[in-house]
């Protein structure tokens, strides 16, 4: 859906509406940032997820504020963004950055369901750590209590995607300053056990 709201004011060229990008982002990227207004107040809280099909779902204790603040519904922003480099430019002003990132506008809707609830829980599970959730002993009926799930529609929602080098002015192009990316990334180190686990195999998905 493109509305006023997901149109960019500036380099609207780097703005993408299609499922494939928007989906790629939400499935590389880990965390996201939930922001609302509670009480004229801008809440902005980095929170984890995950995506299936047109939905993000994100999960949290039944006492927490803020899941019982947007719970309620009201206008819900939601923001993820991957670092792929740092643009250095030969000039400050056109330092840049290279990454791809995610805005949706949309509104909680509270799972009640057990079988789409269990399920979104998996999903935010293996989402962090691919396979984990098969791995562990069965949720409880009472740890299920103890969460909520929310759910959001990705039906309002832009893209934006930076990639190449710097944008120098011509007469910067002969100056001596060095200029061009520094590519980032995440990346998982080894995994460390927990003290007198040592014996415990790593698990294959844990496996670099
Ligand atoms: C890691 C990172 C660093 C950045 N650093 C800077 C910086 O230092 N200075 C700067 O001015 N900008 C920076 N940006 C870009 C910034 O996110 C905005 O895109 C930019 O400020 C211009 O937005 P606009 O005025 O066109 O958007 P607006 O007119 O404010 O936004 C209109 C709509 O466009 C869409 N939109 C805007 N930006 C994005 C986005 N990034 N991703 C997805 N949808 C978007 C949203 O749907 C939004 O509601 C950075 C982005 C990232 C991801």
């Amino acid at each position: 859906m493109e509305t006023t709201r997901i149109t960019p004011s500036r380099l609207a060229k780097r703005a993408h509406y299609d499922a494939e990008t928007i989906h790629s982002i939400l499935d590389e990227a880990l965390f996201c940032t939930v922001s609302y207004v509670a009480d004229r107040q801008p809440m902005a809280i980095p929170t984890a997820f995950a995506r299936k099909e047109g939905q993000l779902y994100i999960h949290g204790s039944v006492g927490s504020h803020f899941i019982r603040q947007i719970e309620q519904g009201g206008p819900v922003c939601i923001s993820v963004m991957l670092c792929d480099g740092l643009v250095l430019a030969k000039s400050a002003f056109h330092h840049s950055v290279n990454y791809r990132s995610v805005v949706i506008f949309s509104e909680a809707r509270k799972v009640a369901d057990e079988a789409e609830k269990m399920d979104a829980l998996a999903l935010i599970t293996d989402h962090l750590v691919p396979d984990r959730w098969a791995d562990l002993r069965p949720t409880t009926e009472s740890e299920l209590r103890k969460t909520t799930v929310l759910a959001f529609s990705l039906a309002e929602a832009s893209a934006k995607v930076r990639t190449g080098g710097p944008n120098d002015d011509p007469e910067d192009a002969s100056l001596p300053t060095w200029s061009g990316v520094v590519p980032m990334q995440t990346v998982r180190l080894t995994p460390i056990p927990r003290e007198g686990e040592e014996d415990i195999p790593l698990p294959a998905y844990l496996v670099q």
